[in-house]
């Protein structure tokens, strides 16, 4: 990977992890109610609460100035911010920056994704739990298939770097549907990966009654294609497979199977401007304070990043059969 000579990477943390990646999550707000991921009834944060464009944009250059190469944005659904547009070109023209890229839900790409493109975002992920459009309302609550599918094909169309999707499955709801989902991807010569549901936020179901473990979805889908294993990584959670002649990759997010934590390249960053080191952990820096006290001066925001990425904890805290979730936060607040 390019390493820019401008701007070295200061963020090491304690157990000597880089940390080049960050997620920013740049609004709470969403088109859909996936039911592993919201309630029915959110309450949504008051606008003063969430960090200006202006803010996210300041932030993610102080972040570049350390030595982040990697971006992604997401939420929420990032694209229902409004002139979400302006923060993309803003940071797309950062130096230093390696890779710009969104997790979205697709609704909102078929209008967007050129504009995306011409920003500078690299790499689109884009969830989709189903291709049946009576099941994925029912994941969504309201979310409509079928523009989700042409975003998908006008984000092809638009040619960027690389589109992935990511899909979440629920025992008794689509679990039936990973051959499916991997026989579509293939199909549109895209990635695809299979998250495991984490029990982040409380929700109507059981997060443990509704666990699909990624070991059982591999098995079924070596049962069907001779899978290689691969040796790309993104520093993260993520396991890749390469299907033999095709361009896909299949992935496996598998928090809860894999433990991932000693290779930890990334932090998120949620709407509100605080800094997580950790997704299965709740402790948190409040950098939007930083933002606001010292509107004209990075030195005491950089230390104070710099000073955050010491206490990263070690790895992660997932549990699903404990009552109450470890994390009370919702995926939607910290950004998947
Ligand atoms: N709205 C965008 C989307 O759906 O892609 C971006 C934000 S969403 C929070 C990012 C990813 O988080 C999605 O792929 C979604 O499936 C995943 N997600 C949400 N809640 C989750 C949970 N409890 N466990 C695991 N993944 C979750
Ligand atoms: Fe919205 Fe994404 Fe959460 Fe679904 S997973 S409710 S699309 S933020």
């Amino acid at each position: 990977m390019y390493k820019s000579a401008l701007f070295p990477n200061v963020l090491v943390d304690s157990y000597g992890r880089q940390i080049d990646y960050i997620r920013l999550s740049i609004t709470d707000r969403c088109d859909f109610r996936c039911v592993y991921c919201m309630t029915e009834e959110m309450t949504f944060l008051a606008r003063e609460d969430v960090l200006s464009l202006e803010e996210y944009s300041r932030l993610v250059k102080v972040f570049v100035e350390l030595g982040v190469r990697k971006v992604r944005i997401t939420g929420g659904e990032p694209l229902m911010r409004k002139n979400a547009l302006q923060l993309f070109e803003a940071i797309g023209r950062l130096p230093g920056l390696n890779e710009l890229v969104i997790t979205t839900n697709g609704s909102q790409l078929e209008q967007q994704a050129y504009a995306l493109k011409q920003a500078g975002v690299k790499r689109v992920n884009i969830s989709l739990d189903s291709l049946n459009a009576t099941r994925f309302r029912k994941i969504t609550r309201v979310g409509d298939l079928d523009k989700v599918l042409r975003g998908i094909a006008v984000a092809k169309q638009v040619g960027f770097e690389g589109i992935k999707l990511n899909s979440l499955l629920m025992r008794g709801i689509n679990d039936d549907e990973a051959l499916d989902l991997a026989a579509f991807a293939i199909s549109q010569d895209l990635d695809i990966s299979f998250i495991e549901e984490m029990p982040l936020g409380a929700v109507l179901h059981s997060r443990h009654a509704s666990y699909v473990s990624n070991e059982q979805t591999l098995t079924l889908l070596r049962a069907r294609y001779d899978l290689i294993a691969s040796t790309a990584t993104s520093g993260g959670p993520a396991r890749y497979w390469q299907v033999p002649n095709k361009k896909t990759k299949i992935g496996f997010i598998s928090p809860h199977s894999h433990n991932f934590c000693e290779s930890c390249n990334r932090i998120r960053i949620s709407c509100q401007g605080e800094l997580h080191l950790c997704l299965g952990q709740e402790n948190s820096i409040n950098l939007r304070a930083m933002l606001r006290g010292h509107p004209h001066d990075d030195a005491p925001l950089k230390q104070a990043i710099i000073d955050s990425i010491q206490v990263k904890p070690k790895g992660h805290d997932f549990d699903l059969n404990r009552a109450t979730p470890a994390v009370i936060r919702f995926m939607s607040h910290t950004g998947g």
